[in-house]
């Protein structure tokens, strides 16, 4: 199969040689020709499926091909996306694939000023990328309009759901034409997405191209046990020892990612972090960097990584393992990805069982458990497996207290400052929003 039979016309085809993508990948064989036929969609599929061409190219080609010409401050094609880096990846990428149409395409997100965006929406976008807020924040301002909307793409519709955008979908929803085609991809479809995607399509194909939340299984991964306290200089060991060369690694909270990247600064490691509290501009020269071996190590959280796309990356490090477990399988997707293998460890302390237990069942599978001499923890964490089942063994009795040396450690400030997040145990696995609900958001990309 090529992306010839699959109808495309030939300045895709163009800008696909360019590109050096030669076979379509199973989400895009799938979607291709259901899109370019009107076809709602709804598609469960992670990043590195190539999914982004898989709703890119048919809509393009639609835009190219069919409808009028874009009007003042309108736009034809919607694409809504959960953070500001997944914008810019998917404008890039769409930019790529256009290359060779006379097509107006755009990406708007918050944390910069939007009054280069209303101008530029003055003249009319034919395909817009867009962070939810801000595409309500540029509507309400009467920058833009939807009476010429015929397409609508929500991409990793998990993720909106779970930043807490569902008042803001809601909003665009009751703003859109009802007559429009809509397109929905996630990695993984809880209840809350059939719930929204019932409500936003229309007698959808259903395209499932890698087994429901399971995750890639391209990725090695593994686990090593280690007292919270001593995972810094666990991950310093295991970087050296596995001569790692370039590594993204996710720490749950914005202090966390700071408190590593200065560690690892401080051992003269060539580190960087990107979090939700730096700007954008910050955010996007990291991750250049990263891109262009740069800076061999990137740290960051889930919100700030959302997104990236980094050819080739062999090795992901959890270096705490993320509250929501779905977030795991988002995380070990920067690796592995369109046919290449990787790697990915997490490091595990004791506080951690419940996520882990989370994580083995969202994914049908027992993480392999790999210790290193040396960082044997002292707070042992029970094992678990694929059910679910947090698996206790009896308690040894205490040993009677001796003085000096053993127990506590003192690393320094660095290990501390990390740990302002909530206690992470009590936090059920796989969390419930009802859809469209008006709850407080959690989280802003
Ligand atoms: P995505 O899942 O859309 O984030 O895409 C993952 C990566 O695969 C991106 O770097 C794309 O450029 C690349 N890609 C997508 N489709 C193909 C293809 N058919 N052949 C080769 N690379 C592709």
């Amino acid at each position: 199969m090529t992306f010839a039979t699959l109808g495309l016309i030939e300045p895709l085809l163009r800008s696909l040689e360019t590109l050096g993508y030669q076979t379509p990948t199973p989400v895009q064989a799938q979607a291709i020709p259901a899109v370019l036929a009107g076809r709602d969609l709804m598609a469960a599929a992670q990043t590195g499926t190539g999914k982004t061409a898989g709703f890119a190219l048919p809509l393009l080609q639609l835009l190219a091909m069919e409808g009028p010409k874009v009007t003042a401050n309108s736009v034809r094609a919607l694409i809504l996306v959960p953070t500001r880096e997944l914008a810019e990846q998917v404008h890039e990428a769409v930019r790529q694939y256009a290359e060779n149409l006379p097509l107006r395409t755009y990406a708007v997100y918050g944390g910069v000023s939007i009054n280069p965006q209303m101008m530029k929406l003055r003249s009319g976008v034919d395909l817009l990328v867009a962070t939810p807020g801000r595409l309500l924040d540029l509507f309400r301002q009467n920058a833009l309009k939807f009476n010429q909307l015929q397409t609508l793409v929500l991409d990793e519709a998990d993720r909106m759901l779970d930043l807490g955008f569902s008042e803001e979908l809601a909003n665009i929803y009751r703003a859109l034409p009802k007559k429009r085609q809509t397109l929905l991809f996630s990695a993984t479809f809880s209840d809350d997405i059939r719930l929204l995607a019932g409500q936003m399509l229309n007698d959808p194909l259903s395209i499932e191209v890698s087994p429901r939340n399971v995750a890639a299984n391209t990725v090695k991964q593994w686990i090593v046990t280690v007292d919270k306290k001593r995972k810094p200089e666990l991950f310093v060991h295991l970087m050296r020892k596995g001569k790692w060369k370039q590594v993204l690694v996710f720490a749950k909270t914005r202090n966390g990612v700071d408190a590593l990247v200065e560690k690892l600064q401080g051992l003269g490691i060539n580190a960087d972090g990107i979090h939700g509290d730096k700007p954008q501009a910050t955010r996007q020269r990291a991750l250049d960097r990263f891109k262009l071996s740069e800076v061999q190590i990137l740290v960051a959280t889930d919100v700030a990584a959302r997104g990236l796309d980094i050819e080739d990356l062999p090795l992901v490090v959890n270096f705490d393992l993320p509250i929501v477990a779905e977030d795991y399988i988002h995380r070990i997707g920067r690796t592995g990805r369109a046919g290449s293998t990787g790697e990915a460890i997490s490091l595990v302390c004791a506080d951690e069982v419940n996520l882990l237990s989370a994580i083995e069942m969202l994914t049908r599978q027992t993480l392999k458990r790999q210790n290193e001499p040396d960082f044997e923890p002292e707070h042992r964490v029970p094992d678990t497996d694929a059910s679910g089942q947090v698996i206790k063994k009896p308690k040894k009795p205490k040993k009677p207290k001796t003085s000096g040396g053993g127990g506590k450690r003192n690393l320094g400030k660095w290990v501390d400052s990390g740990e302002a997040a909530p206690a992470e145990p009590s936090i059920k696995p796989v969390r419930k929003v009802p859809v469209f609900n008006t709850g407080p958001r959690k989280r802003k990309p």
